[in-house]
């Protein structure tokens, strides 16, 4: 008869669970296993839902409204005095854009969005929200040390420049409206939009005027 060993069951134990996915990965496939099992949910059904945020949604309909905000003075004032109604002036209301605010930089403010107690993002026009805005030590860092994480993601504020965290709920959602680089004075919608990154709508991107690529990180 083999005798009970407990240093060797929390080696098997911490070797079990270091070979896992995370727990919340975790959680979720079983919830969907569960849900597709009883015919709750359609597997295809959540491609399609997946495919619509990270491709068709977001970050390009963001883009759009901060396009439009750059163009026309009038529409960014509404924008900025009541985004959930300035998109939806677009066409573009969606899940979470109904109680949504806009917050703009300037050569004096930075802004970032963060969810300190879990994930809250205007996925209605921002599409997914990047792994790294749910994790733990974003939303840790982000309040505590804005400055530094800021520097992480390549953004570099001189001190006269003051940066304002928003902390977001399921009740408020944030989005930045970026600084419009210079040197795009007659660029249409389209063009303005391209250059629109979906990290400077949460604020770890800042100068635009590098292209579509500058200060991004998946
Ligand atoms: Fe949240």
């Amino acid at each position: 008869m083999s005798s009970f060993d407990p240093q060797k069951i929390t080696k098997i134990h911490r070797h079990l669970h270091s070979h896992l996915p995370p727990e919340p990965a975790l959680r979720v496939k079983a919830m969907e296993s569960l849900l597709v099992e009883k015919g709750l949910v359609n597997p295809d059904a959540v491609d399609a839902w997946i495919e619509a945020y990270t491709e068709d949604i977001g970050p390009k309909r963001g883009a759009q409204v901060v396009a439009r905000a750059w163009l026309d003075a009038d529409f960014r004032a509404r924008l900025l005095n009541d985004a959930g109604a300035a998109v939806a002036e677009m066409g573009l209301q969606g899940q979470a854009t109904g109680h949504l605010k806009a917050v703009e930089n300037s050569c004096d403010v930075h802004n970032l969005v963060v969810c300190t107690l879990c994930s809250c993002y205007p996925f209605g026009i921002l599409g997914m929200a990047p792994a790294w805005y749910k994790a733990a030590e974003y939303r840790a860092r982000a309040v505590r040390d804005p400055r530094g994480v800021l520097t992480e993601f390549g953004v570099d504020l001189s001190d006269d420049v003051a940066v304002k965290v928003w902390d977001s709920t399921a009740e408020l959602r944030y989005m930045v409206v970026p600084e419009r680089p210079a040197g795009t004075e007659g660029w249409d919608s389209d063009a303005l939009a391209k250059l629109v990154t979906r990290n400077s709508m949460i604020g770890t991107d800042r100068d635009l005027s590098g292209g579509e690529t500058n200060g991004r990180r998946s």
